[in-house]
């Protein structure tokens, strides 16, 4: 295989105050494969163990009153004070009103990011995003060592080798993608809210050495995507990002893989296989709309259908020779 230098068109990037033509919210699930509904059973890693601070409160506000603070209070102090690993990762749930298993909306984004940069490939020595890190490759990583599965189902993408990654701080242009999910020195127009479970439960699939929280299959996790300032074109990139296909003229949802082990899985499970599923989305009524997208409007079922498609239909029409998507779960 030969690799090849590619250049990234980049354009100054957009006002950040501005919010037209769209500005608004969606809703996403994320649903752990099944074998019933996907064919396959897999996990997902939501955490490998947190840090909580555990002490006896009557002893501590005890101590508190202390007159006089020197080496041996604080010593009993500091002995009634003990850091415990917990096993997973939870977070207090505003609409449920408990605590549950949360996947963070950093992973999710830099899943969503990282599959957009992949997908879209070079056209004509030019490519419309970079890719960080960006490492020079001058040969196959040999099966085994770090990263060689990750070669392995993005070959035909990681072949070109594209110019350095946007930095803003240095230079006021970027990609289209570091425009849309920021860069440094830049803001994003995408931001992931916390994904909380819905439904299912966590099993630990790790061993006495690491704790592995995993999500069972069929579990389902919900958040919220906004964005602003971003044209239908865009919001149908996001869509791809998140494994949004058109097949047979409908918007399909693949199977794509997420989080820690994905690749090779855990004690013979398999790991990270997920659907993203848009549940609805609202516009904000301070924006001008774009084209079938309106302002203050919010879709749900046939008519959210009528914008998922419209907007894939508008980013292959816009960027259909740069996209090349990839069935990851196929080819891991
Ligand atoms: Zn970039």
């Amino acid at each position: 295989m030969s690799f090849q230098l590619v250049k990234v068109r980049r354009e100054h990037y957009r006002d950040r105050r501005g919010l037209d033509p769209l500005e608004g919210l969606m809703e996403v699930e994320i649903e752990v494969c099944s074998k019933e509904k996907h064919g396959v059973d897999s996990y997902l890693f939501v955490g490998s163990g947190e840090e909580e601070i555990n002490y006896q409160r009557e002893a501590i506000e005890k101590l508190s009153q202390e007159r006089y603070w020197n080496d041996t209070v604080l010593k009993k102090y500091s002995d009634q004070i003990k850091i415990d690993k917990k096993a997973f990762q939870t977070s207090y749930d505003p609409y449920s009103k408990q605590k549950v298993n949360v996947i963070f909306g950093s992973s999710v984004k830099g899943n969503v990011k990282s599959r957009l940069q992949l997908t879209l490939q070079p056209y004509k020595g030019t490519a419309i995003a970079c890719i960080y890190p960006s490492r020079i490759l001058k040969s196959h990583p040999p099966i085994g060592t770090s990263g060689w599965r990750h070669f392995k189902i993005w070959e035909d993408s990681l072949q070109y080798v594209r110019e350095n990654v946007c930095n803003a701080t240095a230079r006021p242009v970027v990609c289209l993608l570091c425009d849309l999910f920021g860069a440094p020195g830049l803001s994003s127009l995408i931001e992931f809210g916390t994904f909380y479970m819905t439904e299912g439960s966590t099993v630990d699939l790790g061993h006495e050495v690491e704790r592995v929280a995993a999500a069972k299959p069929g579990s389902r996790f919900r958040g919220s995507v906004s964005f602003k300032a971003v044209k239908l074109e865009e919001l149908g990139l996001l869509l791809i990002g998140m494994g949004y296909s058109i097949v047979d003229g409908r918007h399909k949802s693949m199977p794509v893989l997420l989080g820690s082990h994905k690749y090779r899985g855990l004690n013979r499970n398999l790991m990270g296989r997920v659907t993203y599923n848009v549940l609805n989305l609202k516009t904000s009524s301070r924006c001008k709309g774009d084209g079938i997208v309106t302002c203050g409007t919010v879709y749900e079922k046939g008519e959210l259908e009528n914008v998922l498609i419209n907007a894939l239909k508008a980013a292959f029409d816009k960027f259909g020779p740069y996209i090349k998507q990839i069935d990851e779960c196929r080819k891991v």
